[in-house]
């Protein structure tokens, strides 16, 4: 990648400048320096978009069967595949991934469009027993225009969980990517053009949440909003798209607790846990930011995560044996970096972490996870979302106050717990208030399996067969037999 380039938006199957002209820069935060320009997507520009997935559902689109649509995401997948040396590049340099970080999450993509592509025409209707008088059947049908919009920290991932089922499902869209983080979406755009997609079924206005974003879940034409980001801007789309009654699904924030019990593996556990906070620079809505540890395994639990804490490599992105890069802007450090002050004026212990490198790294936007011990449940910190490398741990007594201090939180995304006792297993993982919750793991999501949010963390379930319905709607037909 040498000079930089200036990236247009996406509509109607053609790069086009922004109405207003306006471009503005997007910043690699392994260094701060400008990474490419873009083009500032505005209501104009989403009205254009709107319009051209409106036409585009009324056009081709709408007459390709649901297995041609499966073989364009086929297509569509292979050729993510073929550039995925360029993908990965783009990402690690606009999302500040670690190159391998990246490579997994543009494979990961292409999984997706794969696993939809399959789908596709599995999703169909049913017959109904209504009695001898006629037949009774439901149809599945695309919901029309989708407006998607995505956060920075899984910028290309977190829109393949929409684009797959809606696209399989016929649907037309429009993506906004966050501002900070368009880059993927544009190529992909290109992608898809390439891999069969009429113009016009896929649209990327990339531009700020006020203003470009709005215009997206306010526009008449848009019948579904499918949004991931903050809880604040979920609470926002709902009730905007109340308007025009427009469907709505929102995958939103977390405060996931990682309930580790006295017989739990030590050693797995903690090597696991250090990752389930700390994977991405802790830029994560699943991150596992609440460590809720039994009091009888609470020291050695806190001084094993600590010494391994310290081990983690933080560094530039594309330098080998990095593990954590830095964080998205120097806005979100800034944010983390206030956490850390309230987490020790609260009285919280701040074991490790929490300082920004010098020398080599001082440019970007880094900084090293942080551990604190003696948290109380009434902490900010224990209680509200801070979207960088953080932890509190937590004590707890018995099985009672560990599911008590689970559930202590307005969220509900995710969550892990770690015992060997299987009835344990079983009472806690249904008394926790969590939309998803793995055992003796931290994983959270398998593109198989539904993923979504409990309570303030969200509406819907992406992944699995489950996202089709977010994407269809079902008529019931009747047909009489007189
Ligand atoms: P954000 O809500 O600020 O922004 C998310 C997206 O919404 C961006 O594209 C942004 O431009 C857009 N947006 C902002 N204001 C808008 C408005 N008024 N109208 C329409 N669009 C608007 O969130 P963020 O800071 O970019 O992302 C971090 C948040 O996302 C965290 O809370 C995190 O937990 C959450 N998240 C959730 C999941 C999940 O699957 N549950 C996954 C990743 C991130």
């Amino acid at each position: 990648m040498t000079g930089i380039k200036t990236w247009k938006l996406w509509i109607g199957g053609k790069a086009v400048p922004a109405v207003s002209g306006r471009t503005y820069d997007v910043v690699n935060p392994a260094d701060g320096k400008t990474l490419a320009k873009v083009s500032e997507g505005g209501a104009a520009d989403v009205d254009a978009a709107v319009r051209a997935a409106a036409k585009a559902a009324a056009g081709p689109w709408s007459s390709f069967s649901a297995r041609a649509r499966g073989k364009v995401l086929l297509r569509l997948a292979a050729l993510i595949r073929e550039n995925a040396d360029e993908l990965v590049l783009l990402e690690s340099r606009n999302a500040g991934k670690p190159l391998a970080d990246a490579r997994d999450e543009i494979g990961l993509a292409a999984d997706v469009f794969e696993y939809y592509a399959g789908a596709a025409t599995k999703h169909f209707g049913e017959t109904i027993p209504v009695g001898p008088a006629g037949l009774d059947f439901t149809v599945r049908e695309p919901v029309g225009v989708c407006g998607l919009i995505v956060p920075w920290n899984f910028p290309l991932v977190i829109a393949t969980w929409k684009l797959g089922p809606a696209l399989a499902c016929g649907n037309t869209m429009v993506l906004k990517p966050a501002a900070e983080t368009p880059l993927t979406a544009l190529r992909l755009a290109e992608l898809a053009a390439e891999a069969g997609l009429p113009d016009g079924a896929l649209n990327v206005v990339p531009g700020p949440g006020p203003g470009c974003g709005s215009a997206l879940v306010e526009h008449p034409l848009v019948r579904k909003v499918s949004f991931t980001g903050s809880t604040a801007t979920g609470t926002w789309i709902m009730k905007a798209a109340a308007d025009g009654l427009k469907r709505v699904s929102l995958e939103l924030g977390g405060k996931s607790p990682n309930i580790v019990f006295d017989d739990a593996d030590l050693d797995l556990c903690v090597e696991k846990s250090v990752w389930s906070v700390f994977g991405n620079a802790g830029q994560d809505c699943c991150a596992r930011s609440r460590a809720i540890v039994h009091r009888k395994v609470y020291d050695k639990f806190v001084a094993r995560f600590v010494a391994r804490a310290k081990k983690i490599v933080v560094g530039h992105p594309e330098k080998k044996g990095t593990q954590i890069g830095p964080l998205i802007s120097i806005r979100q450090r800034e944010r983390v970096c206030r956490y850390i002050d309230i987490g020790e004026t609260e009285g919280a212990e701040l074991l490790c972490g929490g300082k920004l490198p010098g020398g080599a790294l001082a440019k970007g936007f880094y900084l090293t996870p942080a551990v604190f011990a003696g948290v109380g449940a009434k902490m900010k910190i224990a209680r509200e979302e801070i979207f960088g490398p953080v932890v509190a741990i937590l004590p707890f007594k018995d099985e009672a106050e560990a599911i008590a201090l689970a559930n202590d939180s307005p969220y509900g995304l995710s969550g892990s717990l770690w015992t060997r006792d299987v009835g344990r297993v079983l009472r806690v993982s249904r008394a926790v208030q969590t939309g998803v919750i793995s055992v003796n793991s931290s994983s959270s999501v398998h593109l198989e399996a539904p993923f979504g949010g409990y309570k303030s963390s969200g509406l819907g379930r992406e992944l699995g067969l489950k996202a089709l319905d977010l994407y269809s709607e079902v008529k019931n037909v009747f047909v009489s037999s007189v």
